[in-house]
């Protein structure tokens, strides 16, 4: 990979993965357009802080939600997870979901990033399942006349930091989506942006159990159960774009017919008989039929597939990988 072409490929990478998680697809591809080669280096720094922050206030929440007694921060701490877990996928999988085709897998690895994708969004169902019922469990118990145990105050602590955390990442995100012109960027930083509101809900279910005495320490789980709403969201959000890619759902309705249009608009295309698309990771695959005049010699047939080849590299980008059938049309 050289040393352009690489950092192309990256940019690629990171806002198609993007894409997957925030259903951006034409801003995303405009700025792939617009500004490919010079900006990739910073938007991968940016990711890779944001990595970084989430790693860390991940193990934060974990561990003193677990011994600080506190359903609410141990379920913030798995939502920290999707996130890290989310940035590291992109960061890892740049370099195998665009390693080249080869005889062993020739549509390429792209499916590989999908598949992650799709396993951590699984998992993460399965924590909210979880933590719904460590929350329910401790809320009979409260009914019951158990006196719930107080959380810690550093988890009282470490919420406040998460809070200032991810503040900090929503303006440092919508700052390098400023500088760099990357709409991705920009919704990843109103995810951050989410995630300090969410902790708020944290913030108020630990502090309330912890400052005001046993009968607000219900308080606690209730918490855990509103960010449980906003683990699922997340999850579905990852869940459902990689679950239809893997299904080899067809690509979306406005680049399909966009890809027709250009199609049919080739000289010496008589008629589109059928299209049909799926995605691959960064790519998208197209087979089209298409009816020629059958009087044409093998190599007339041969310059327009290379023609419609062309057009639709040049319209829809690089990242497709497209097969024509010829079939003979009268008319
Ligand atoms: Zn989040």
């Amino acid at each position: 990979m050289g040393g352009q072409e690489g950092r192309l490929k990256c940019f690629i990478a990171m806002n198609i993965f993007h894409h997957n998680h925030s259903h951006n697809d034409s801003e995303l591809t405009r700025a792939l357009s617009d500004s490919a080669n010079k900006q990739s280096s910073r938007i991968r720094r940016i990711v890779i802080v944001g990595c970084i922050i989430n790693a860390l206030l991940m193990i934060l929440k974990l561990t003193a939600g677990y011994f600080g007694h506190s359903d609410a921060l141990m379920a913030d701490g798995y939502h920290s997870l999707n996130d890290f877990g989310a940035d590291l996928i992109m960061l890892l999988f740049i370099g195998i979901s665009f390693k080249k085709a080869d005889g062993r897998y020739s549509y390429g690895y792209g499916k590989y990033e999908t598949f992650s994708t799709f396993l951590i969004s699984v998992f993460l169902l399965f924590v909210a399942v979880h933590i719904s019922e460590e929350a329910i469990e401790a809320i009979i118990e409260y009914n019951n006349g158990v006196i719930l145990p107080q959380p810690d105050i550093w988890t009282v602590v470490v919420v406040v930091i998460s809070m200032f955390a991810k503040e900090f990442l929503f303006r440092y995100y919508r700052h390098g989506a400023k500088t760099t012109s990357t709409m991705a960027l920009l919704t990843n930083a109103w995810h951050h942006r989410s995630d300090a509101m969410a902790s708020v809900a944290t913030l108020i279910g630990v502090s309330f159990a912890h400052f005001l005495g046993e009968p607000w320490r219900i308080l606690d789980p209730i918490a855990s159960l509103v960010l449980v709403i906003f683990i699922v969201v997340a999850a579905f959000r990852m869940l459902k774009p990689a679950f239809i890619e893997l299904m080899d759902h067809s690509c979306n309705g406005e680049m399909v017919v966009k890809a027709e249009n250009i199609v049919k608009s080739i000289p010496g295309v008589r008629s589109l008989i059928h299209t049909k698309s799926r995605k691959n990771g960064h790519f998208y695959i197209f087979d089209f039929t298409i009816g020629i005049d059958p009087k044409l010699t093998v190599e007339e047939g041969w310059k327009i597939s290379e023609t419609i080849q062309e057009r639709l590299h040049e319209e829809l980008g690089k990242n497709m990988l497209i097969s024509i059938n010829t079939a003979p049309c009268k008319q």
